[in-house]
């Protein structure tokens, strides 16, 4: 029988003593996720530098029988990077040291990076080389590219560029046999069958551990313009975000945010400053870019805040007159969440619908989250231009304890899951499954993909080894 000293000897026979971590200081911060609603606790936390040790550990961890839980910047939001608490014995193997940009081709439009890279370093790679990747959200200088893959990561541009998915030419992984699927090719046609690499992105590390990818990048922008938007109501934000589309710009961003969740912001926000008062019930924040820099897009978007402002659509407007006013709009929306985990326990949600049903769908759950929790405080805050927009609801002005609130308000979440289900909408919109909606997938997704995502589990890691109690319920 090998016992854990054995196992750790020999793993780090493999990669080093310094990078098995197994005394519990070094391990505590891989055994909580970030929101501090899960814990599980790995017998050590594995730390390789090249896709060659991540095969070999995971093949040595096979013949052991210890389950693997792959780990990238551990921002995830339901808590598929921390071993499941009553799961079998794991590792967590942390890709933080496979941190290189392998390649970058200005001409090709595209990078080879690993996938330990921080997003902010592939995205200011991409920059000093003229190039955009576009991929944007407030985690982006902690989150990992494996992470934002293995998650299919939105952000606030998806509505432009589309999901963490739509940026990838190619893959390499990892498979739970310790096997490489070498798919990382820059090509942009393929028609050589299935589409492997599409089962990895957003698998949450069940199927296997991507080590590296070529991403797609875009030309820089050489014009931005970005206002801070008061508006009446959702359906307003929706006329306006119509008017911006056939402005002739393009629309990178268009963010909905109720009144409270700014009001949080003003309450908890270290050095924001919300840019008009908090008179009105909802705001958007709204950036227009152009790859040249001869497009008028400041005229642009003043003409059309204008005729919005005519239609009654806007009541008030504040435009970015520098870099570094448009990255405070920014900073607003990026540090939100930091701002709500500060200010009151919340049971949130992760939901999407067809866009022109944002309106509806933020009628239905008021109406019923206040008919069910009237002590309850809604937030409401997302990407309006792609239908994603983050419900909570709030512990009362007072109620400081997470577990009490959950365990009154809970049932908060599947409700508004519901809702977004019965306007034809995702119940997972971008922060994937992990631990905290294996309930919803058994609820709401369709039981035909259930069997074929069970077969394709069973093929893929048959001894079910890779981040087990993730996704599949
Ligand atoms: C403040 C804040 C704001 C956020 N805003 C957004 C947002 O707007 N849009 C959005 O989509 N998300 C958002 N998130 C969620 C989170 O940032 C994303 O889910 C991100 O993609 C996770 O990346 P990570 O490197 O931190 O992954 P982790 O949290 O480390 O892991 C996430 C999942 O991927 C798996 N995994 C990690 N690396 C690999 C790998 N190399 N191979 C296989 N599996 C792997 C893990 O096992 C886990 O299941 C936000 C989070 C925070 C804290």
């Amino acid at each position: 029988m090998t016992t854990l000293m054995d196992s750790l000897a020999s793993l780090a026979d493999l990669i080093g003593p310094a990078n098995v971590l197994s005394a519990p200081d070094d391990i505590a911060p891989y055994a909580v996720d970030w929101r501090g609603a899960y814990r599980g606790t790995p017998d050590a936390v594995l730390r390789p530098s090249t896709t060659r040790e991540v095969s070999e550990l995971v093949r040595y961890c096979a013949t052991i029988g210890l389950a693997i839980v792959p780990a990238g910047g551990r921002t995830g939001l339901s808590g598929g990077a921390v071993p499941a608490a009553n799961g079998p014995r794991s590792v967590v193997l942390s890709l933080e040291r496979l941190s290189r940009i392998r390649e970058l081709d200005a001409r090709d439009f595209s990078l080879v990076a690993e996938a330990g890279c921080v997003v902010q370093n592939v995205q200011q790679a991409a920059a000093d080389a003229g190039r955009l990747f576009p991929i944007q959200w407030g985690a982006q200088g902690t989150a990992q590219i494996g992470g934002m893959l293995s998650t299919n990561a939105g952000g606030i541009r998806t509505l432009r560029w589309g999901n963490a998915r739509e940026l990838v030419l190619g893959l390499e992984v990892v498979l739970p046999d310790g096997r490489v699927l070498d798919d990382l090719r820059r090509v942009r046609k393929d028609n050589s069958g299935y589409a492997l690499r599409h089962l990895f992105i957003g698998g949450e590390g069940t199927l296997g551990i991507i080590t590296a990818a070529a991403l797609r990048l875009q030309p820089a922008l050489k014009r931005v313009e970005t206002a801070f938007v008061a508006v009446p109501s959702p359906d307003a934000a929706l006329s306006l975000l119509s008017r911006m589309m056939e402005s002739g710009a393009d629309v990178i961003a268009f963010e909905l945010c109720g009144r409270y969740s700014m009001e949080m912001v003003a309450r908890h926000g270290v050095g924001l400053r919300i840019p008009l008062p908090l008179e009105s019930p909802w705001f958007v924040m709204v950036e227009l870019a152009a790859a040249h820099k001869s497009v008028p897009l400041r005229e642009i978007l003043e003409d059309t805040l204008a005729e919005a402002m005519e239609a009654g659509e806007v009541t008030d407007a504040a435009i970015a007159e520098s870099e570094a006013q448009r990255l405070a709009i920014w900073k607003i929306r990026e540090d939100s969440p930091e701002c709500s985990r500060k200010d009151s326990p919340a049971v949130s949600t992760d939901t999407a619908v067809p866009v022109s049903a944002v309106p509806e769908f933020l009628r239905v759950a008021e109406r019923e989250l206040k008919a069910r929790w009237p002590e309850g405080r809604m937030a409401a805050i997302g990407h309006a231009g792609d239908g994603n927009i983050h419900v909570s609801l709030h512990a009362p002005a007072g109620m400081t304890d997470r577990p009490t609130w959950v365990a009154r308000a809970g049932e908060a979440e599947p409700l508004v899951n519901a809702i977004a289900v019965s306007l034809g909408g995702s119940f997972s919109a971008e922060h994937g499954i992990g631990q905290s909606k294996r309930h919803a997938m058994a609820t709401h997704k369709n039981p035909v993909a259930m069997d074929i995502m069970r077969v394709v589990k069973g093929a893929i890691d048959p001894t079910n080894r890779m981040n087990p109690g993730k996704v599949l319920p």
